[in-house]
């Protein structure tokens, strides 16, 4: 199996190649050269195993010769060991034919634990193997930070960098972020959003002499193993509501788009999909774009789903390099009209996003309403994110088909939004309920590529 770049002109890696690099060279992100099928029967003899089982077999034609089946299902094990629930991503029902696909019983309450942990497994296989070292830089606005973090913490050839909002995220997300003691953890406070963290993590890897110095790699969501990893749940759910004699459809709480493009890989692998419904906050660039084809970027707008602020969809390149018929120099063209401020989307090119994606937006004061309404008429403490997930489904979703809401986060990861909404403080696990208690550890950096990558050489040759 190769990857090839979205732009065309990167040269084609292999899985490891592509995990181990994170953006391709030529400033694309990597996606299969062809897509893996799995017939009907393959999908039915799905039922009934562990959640495991199904990640072995849907990775596996991903994932190369680089890793043997049994180091890859001991890696998958020891990836999903520390989650707090035995099924790892548990449906509830919510309402007749309306699910809810709970995705925060990783170690840090949120979706991103299942891409990161088995993430953080197969670079420190690979890279002792190799005989090799890396820096990890990470950008986020909360989630993807911590899950690096816990992921990477204490693994012997691996330093960990993460570059969050200074006061813009909340307090869960940062004391998961700087109270980790492991010396490979350097937790960063950057003044500036989260398109800045994002945005100089950019320059980090379009300056190559100071990656190649580093050895930087990347684990952000345009990390195509973590894209791959998310396909998982996407059949592991559907085929406990009946697939694939049943289609059903999802509905996403998006930001950087990769959580619902990996629904659009299990679609494009044979998972019987109807709709996959992009749910977005006030930050709507992929409402906008998918309802009037202009992918215009404009201000972010802090909201209580800190996760989805955010203007610039990353992963949603992947899918405009299928909509665009794998035409990379297309591509190419967007993104730069993209640095000017945004492009308009062809109408074959919308056509095709069209045919797999609707989307709908919500406002605060709906986000809020949404955990109240779900709390007494559901009985579903939903994180702010998981909120818009159900709101937008709950408007969107046909009577006939099963309709899966992904639950992205745990209540208790924001719990100052759900106890406004809601009148209840969602306690944190048990596992974690000494956070607070913990002592923090972070260096607060400014918006400057030079004093940035200056300190993460420093720390790396200490
Ligand atoms: C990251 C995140 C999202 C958005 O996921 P994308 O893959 O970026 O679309 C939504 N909700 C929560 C809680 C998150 O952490």
């Amino acid at each position: 199996m190769r990857y090839i770049s979205t732009r065309g002109q990167a040269p084609a890696l292999t899985f490891e190649e592509a995990m181990l690099s994170g953006l391709a060279r030529d400033g694309g992100l990597y996606v299969p050269e062809t897509i893996p099928q799995l017939s009907a029967d393959n999908i039915r003899a799905l039922q009934g195993l562990t959640y495991e089982e199904t990640a072995f077999r849907i990775m596996r034609p991903f994932v190369g010769d680089g890793f043997t089946d049994e180091v890859f299902a001991d890696l998958i094990a020891k990836a999903y060991a520390g989650f707090g629930h035995n099924a790892r991503a548990p449906l509830v029902q919510l309402a007749p034919n309306h699910f809810l696909l709970e995705l925060f019983h990783g170690p840090t309450l949120a979706f991103k634990d299942f891409a990161m942990q088995i993430i953080g497994q197969l670079f420190q296989e690979a890279l002792e193997r190799r005989g090799e070292r890396v820096t990890i830089v990470g950008a986020t606005s909360g989630d993807t930070g911590s899950a690096a973090i816990e992921a990477f913490k204490g693994l012997d050839n691996v330093d960990v960098f993460i570059l969050f909002p200074h006061g813009r995220v909340s307090e869960v997300q940062r004391r998961q972020m700087t109270t980790p003691p492991e010396a490979n953890v350097h937790a960063l406070a950057l003044d500036g959003h989260f398109d800045d963290c994002q945005a100089r993590l950019k320059d980090m890897f379009n300056h190559f002499e100071f990656r190649d110095n580093v050895r930087l790699a990347g684990v952000n969501s345009i990390n195509w193993a973590r894209v791959l990893a998310q396909v998982v749940y996407y059949f592991s759910s559907a085929v406990s509501l009946g697939a694939p004699d049943r289609k059903v459809s999802f509905t996403v709480p998006t930001g950087n788009f990769g959580d619902i493009f990996a629904g659009y890989i299990a679609k494009r692998m044979g998972l019987p999909i109807d709709r996959l419904v992009v749910a977005t906050n006030q930050n709507d660039i992929l409402h906008r774009c998918l309802t009037g084809g202009a992918y215009q970027t404009s201000q972010v707008h802090p909201s209580i789903s800190p996760s989805m602020d955010i203007q610039v969809s990353s992963n949603f390149e992947r899918a405009l390099f299928d909509a665009y018929d794998r035409d990379g120099a297309a591509v190419a063209q967007l993104m730069d009209e993209l640095k000017e401020g945004g492009f308009n989307v062809s109408q074959g090119a919308l056509q095709a996003l069209r045919e797999h994606f609707d989307s709908g937006r919500v406002s605060e004061e709906e986000t809020l309403a949404t955990i109240q309404s779900a709390q007494t008429t559901m009985g579903e403490l939903l994180c702010p994110h998981s909120a818009i997930g159900v709101r937008v489904a709950e408007t969107l979703r046909a009577s006939d088909t099963p309709m899966i809401t992904l639950a992205t986060a745990h209540p208790a990861k924001f719990p100052d939004a759900v106890e406004k909404a809601s009148g209840m403080r969602p306690p944190l696990p048990n596992r974690m309920a000494d956070l607070y208690e913990r002592p923090e550890r972070v260096t607060r950096v400014a918006n400057d590529l030079a004093a940035l990558e200056s300190l993460i050489q420093e720390r790396i040759n200490k």
